[in-house]
């Protein structure tokens, strides 16, 4: 089978013995004396290794040396300890077989040098052979892989949530709706007019925003459970940190109350970035010294202390008090901006602040009602340089609050009859939350835009379709 360059460079095989590694030319150089030197990746790491290359190989003028950034070889040789510094090993070649040559290096997009991280965000189908788009690509593995690990580790299970819903999880709004391209048998209205809430088959249907109400299902007969898949939103705007279609893993904990949630979301928080800090110190090094020279600092910070609770009314006094002027004005009762955000956990606190107790009337109709009447138990997990993280809540569980609350937001119970169906049979105190994976990719590598850390990024004005 065949060898990652990973392996190689971590010195899984002996020295001095002969080894076939495949890959892409990232640089040639060649030496006045007749040699030249191959560096080679496969993407299963940030480095190369490097080959070099005889001028006495019979392909040596007709085919090594037309090789350029992005030509795909095959190269055996012997495996020797490196001289110069970088690598440890390198391969002296015996043999260069081309696989493909790039057909115009000179207008080959993705050619040797430094690109703007917006030009390669319209090049999404070459982005990953950027030392960049590989090192996010790694770095994202790492933290999905960690995710599930930990939920395993604390022993939940992972259930798949549906994509194609009804309903509007957070009543924002914001759902893309499914229909069914047959244009001949389009379902009408009396009037002639297309009859959308019969498109799917008979019913109304979304994508879903949000895996919750259908993982609280789970959490009902689990106990412990997460999702963790895509969701999308048509947020038509153009923000840093939202997209059109991103990831949320969303773990849901039955018999927990709020703190339970926010204890897991900051353990969880920090045993993946641990995790990427130990296994992705090639990439993250890349990232400090290219993208954000602060970043692993500021995840070793993030990793050693304890994140701040705070609650929503002592947030908006802080933000009254701060002799700041913000854009959009502070008074209890507003949803926070990432403007406010950013200060509570950049400036104030210079740490993630998991931010509880909100108003009622900002957030979804399923949150837990406190004791004043006024406020949700409710969290966010605020990170600096993103803002929100996280959004969490201890779930309403109370038949005749909840239904109460559903009237209050013109919701129709009969929408909810299942989900109402939980409170009925065995209700249980239940909180969980969802962690939005693109805004901790982002977080983790410094990666300013979420655009950039997902492969295929869907938002409005990204070319790449
Ligand atoms: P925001 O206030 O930033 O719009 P939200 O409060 O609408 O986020 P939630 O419904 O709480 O988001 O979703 C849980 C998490 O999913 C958020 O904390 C965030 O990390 C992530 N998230 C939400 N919307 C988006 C989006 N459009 N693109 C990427 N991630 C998102
Ligand atoms: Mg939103
Ligand atoms: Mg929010
Ligand atoms: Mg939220």
């Amino acid at each position: 089978s065949v060898i990652a360059i990973t392996d190689v460079l971590a010195g899984k095989f002996p020295v001095n013995e002969e080894i076939t590694v495949h890959g892409w030319i990232r640089t040639r150089r060649d030496s006045k004396a007749g040699i030249s030197f191959l560096a080679i990746h496969d993407g299963s790491c940030f480095d190369a290794i490097q080959a070099v290359v005889p001028n006495d190989l019979n392909n040596y003028q007709d085919e090594v040396l037309k090789l350029t950034t992005g030509a795909s070889v095959k190269v055996t040789g012997q495996l020797v300890e490196s001289q110069g510094q970088g690598q440890a090993f390198e391969i002296q070649a015996t043999g260069v077989e081309v696989l493909g040559y790039v057909d115009d290096p000179d207008t080959y997009p993705m050619a040797a040098k430094r690109h703007s991280i917006e030009f390669l965000r319209e090049q999404a189908h070459l982005r990953p052979r950027t030392n960049l788009g590989g090192a996010v690509t790694r770095v994202r593995n790492c933290l999905a892989q960690a995710i599930h690990r930990f939920m395993h580790n604390k022993g939940y299970f992972w259930i798949s949530t549906p994509i194609i819903t009804a309903s509007d999880c957070e009543g924002a709004g914001e759902m893309f709706r499914v229909s069914t391209l047959d244009m001949e048998n389009l379902p009408r209205t009396d009037k002639g007019e297309v009859d959308y809430n019969e498109d799917f088959f008979g019913k109304e249907a979304f994508l879903t925003v949000s895996g919750q109400l259908n993982v609280e299902t789970y959490c009902s007969a689990m106990s412990k459970v997460y999702t963790f898949g895509p969701t999308f939103r048509a947020e038509n705007s153009n923000t840093s940190r939202h997209l059109a279609e991103f990831w949320m893993c969303e773990p849901e904990i039955a018999f927990a109350d709020l703190a339970d949630a926010a204890n897991l979301a900051e353990e969880m928080l920090k045993y993946v970035l641990k995790a990427v800090l130990e296994e992705r110190a090639d990439d993250m090094a890349f990232f400090q010294q290219r993208v954000d020279k602060t970043v692993v600092d500021r995840l070793n910070n993030v990793i050693n202390n304890e994140f701040v609770r705070l609650d929503y009314t002592d947030a908006i006094e802080i933000l009254l008090n701060c002799g700041k002027k913000f854009e959009n004005p502070v008074s209890w009762g507003i949803d926070l901006n990432s403007e406010h955000e950013r200060y509570l956990a950049e400036e104030h606190f210079n740490g993630p602040v998991v931010l509880q107790n909100y108003p009622k009337d900002i957030k979804a109709f399923y949150m837990r009602l406190n004791d004043d009447n006024k406020t949700v138990a409710a969290m966010d997990v605020l990170a600096p340089g993103i803002g929100e993280i996280i959004g969490g809540s201890q779930r309403e569980e109370r038949l005749d609050i909840l239904d109460a609350r559903l009237e209050e937001m013109d919701l129709d119970p009969e929408d909810y009859s299942w989900y109402r169906d939980l409170r009925r049979y065995g209700t249980v105190p239940h909180s969980g939350f969802g962690l939005g994976f693109e805004r901790l990719v982002a977080y983790a590598t410094g990666v300013q835009n979420i655009r950039d850390v997902i492969p295929f990024p869907r938002a409005p004005k990204t070319a790449s379709f």
